[in-house]
């Protein structure tokens, strides 16, 4: 698919994708070089793990999902660089942080041996891993997100960690299969500005458009200001593969019905 005329270009940080990769969520960075090709943007991609510095600029911030110890390993580097990343969300810079990058975007974790995981307060959001005997929340998850024309977007989710939203945050969307946030309160991620926090692995963006296009629109909108859009072209390939999670969400996740034990 050839490019249409330029839109101009996105600078794009992708946070730790060496570390917090749990499957493959740096596949996410690869869907929206692929997919702001074929809409005319395009990318400027900074991968920066530990010890790299930050960009001085960005449009969008991408951060995977980690098991417990490479959640460690990043996580007191992530809080030093935590105002910078606030200060990005408050001018509105574009973010997708998927499960543990979720849940140190949030004010900390709690671990399965009580030991808190600090995290840098962007969501506020607090994570408690669940006490013995609690199963993992495991499975193909299907959300419907109330935020910009998202919708439905169907992925995959793998976490001990209960995650609760605070006072002031709202979630990213309802869950309609699976466990989302706690598999009790049906609520899935956490939206906070131009900022989305969510369970949803896959990785998420190459079968879920709306989410995409979403995070391209809104980090174009930073660059440029609030006039710029992109005109979604389809792509047949992600329309199959979205179609073809949702009938397995469908098929296999728990209709959400409430609490997950
Ligand atoms: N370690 C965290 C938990 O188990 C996050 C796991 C993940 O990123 N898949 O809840």
């Amino acid at each position: 698919m050839t490019a249409a005329s330029s839109l101009g270009t996105i600078r794009v940080v992708s946070l730790y994708d060496d570390v917090m990769n749990v499957y493959a969520d740096r596949g996410n960075l690869l869907a929206l070089q692929h997919r702001a090709a074929a809409l005319g943007v395009s990318v400027e991609a900074s991968r920066v793990s530990l010890g790299d510095a930050l960009p001085a600029e960005a449009d969008l911030v991408l951060i995977g999902g980690g098991q417990d110890r490479e959640q460690r390993r990043i996580a007191d580097e992530l809080v030093r660089r935590g105002a910078l990343l606030r200060e990005w969300a408050e001018d509105d810079v574009a973010m997708l942080a998927v499960c543990g990058g979720f849940q140190l975007f949030g004010r900390w974790y709690r671990d399965a041996q009580g030991e808190e995981i600090p995290g840098i307060g962007l969501f506020d959001v607090t994570t408690v891993a669940p006490p013995p005997g609690w199963t993992r929340c495991i499975g193909d998850v299907l959300v419907q997100s109330p935020v910009g024309a998202i919708g439905e977007v169907v992925g995959f989710e793998n976490h001990g960690g209960r995650t609760y939203l605070g006072p002031g945050a709202r979630p990213f969307a309802r869950v309609e299969y699976g466990f989302g946030n706690n598999g009790a309160d049906g609520t899935e991620g956490c939206v906070y500005r131009q900022a989305l926090g969510t369970y949803l692995h896959g990785s998420v963006l190459p079968k879920n458009l709306g989410l995409l296009d979403h995070l391209l629109e809104a980090a174009l909108r930073h660059r440029y200001g609030p006039e710029a859009r992109i005109e979604g072209v389809p792509d047949v390939y992600a329309a199959r593969a979205h179609d073809a999670a949702v009938a397995v969400a469908r098929r296999r996740a728990p209709r959400f019905e409430g609490v997950a034990r």
